[in-house]
């Protein structure tokens, strides 16, 4: 099928806008999106000091660049990329391949929670709500404090999100602080700016743009396999793509809404 826009061969159909894209239309929108998800969160500001989560896998490296694409020629930003060490090879690989095309500094740390103080880890208002997650930010989070580091980039996806809004309602008030509240300001700022962005169209940003990326390394997002919740949604989004959009902007209206003191 034709793009929509241009008619030239599509790479991709969008279930949720109904469109067909081709390469060049794709990685507009795709960048468009990222790109007001920055903007409308003010996450790019003056003197920042950015840390971006490169675990190797496909949204981490898409990550990378596109923070590398909007920090640009600006001399009052610094960009650097951290890694945890992990078990995965090809994905080690990938981190190395984009940081040396990039020539963005890359520090790897070892992986290992229980060299953090116990007083030290973040607190539950700066967490993911799945577990797994929550350990990796604690250690980035530390991490990126000590590279004197102020913003974290993390490559979450829509999909990730719209998980956290529905686990939020379900569970309660010790899980919804974990990704609502925003008035508890931290030392390092966490900023998911692919929060609009389904996790198959990084995966596809990574193989048609970055080259070199071994396609053996799968997608983060898949550490709570066979989890009902998940499962559910991932049937509910293929019949009806527009779902998860819907249930991150309700997350977002009701963190405005809270922010506003208003809860
Ligand atoms: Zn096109």
């Amino acid at each position: 099928m034709g793009c929509s826009k241009c008619g030239r061969p599509g790479v991709i159909f969008q279930g949720y806008s109904g469109l067909h894209l081709c390469m060049q239309h794709f990685k507009e929108d795709f960048l468009h999106k990222a790109k007001k998800t920055v903007r409308q969160h003010h996450w790019l500001v003056p003197e920042a000091q950015i840390a971006v989560a490169l675990s190797g896998g496909p949204a981490s490296c898409a990550l990378l660049d596109f923070m590398r694409t909007i920090v640009g020629e600006r001399k009052d930003i610094r960009l650097v990329a951290v890694t945890m060490k992990n078990n995965r090879p090809y994905a080690l690989e990938n981190a190395k391949k984009i940081v040396d095309a990039s020539g963005i500094p890359w520090y790897i740390f070892p992986k290992n929670s229980e060299t953090i103080p116990q007083g030290e880890r973040p607190g539950p208002t700066l967490r993911s709500p799945f577990p797994a997650h929550a350990s990796i930010e604690s250690q980035l989070i530390l991490m990126a404090g000590a590279l004197k580091i102020d913003t974290l980039a993390l490559g979450y996806t829509l999909e990730t999100h719209a998980e956290w809004v529905i686990r939020n309602a379900i569970l309660g008030d010790s899980v919804r602080k974990s990704g609502c509240t925003p008035n508890v300001r931290p030392p390092v700022q966490v900023i998911r700016p692919f929060m609009h962005i389904p996790v198959k169209e990084t995966g596809l940003y990574t193989q048609l743009f970055l080259n070199g990326q071994d396609e053996r390394v799968e997608t983060e997002g898949k550490d709570h396999p066979g989890d009902p919740v998940s499962l559910l949604l991932a049937q509910l989004y293929s019949r009806h793509p527009a779902i998860p959009y819907a249930l991150v902007n309700i997350g977002e209206q009701v963190k405005k809404f809270r922010g506003r003191g208003l809860s």
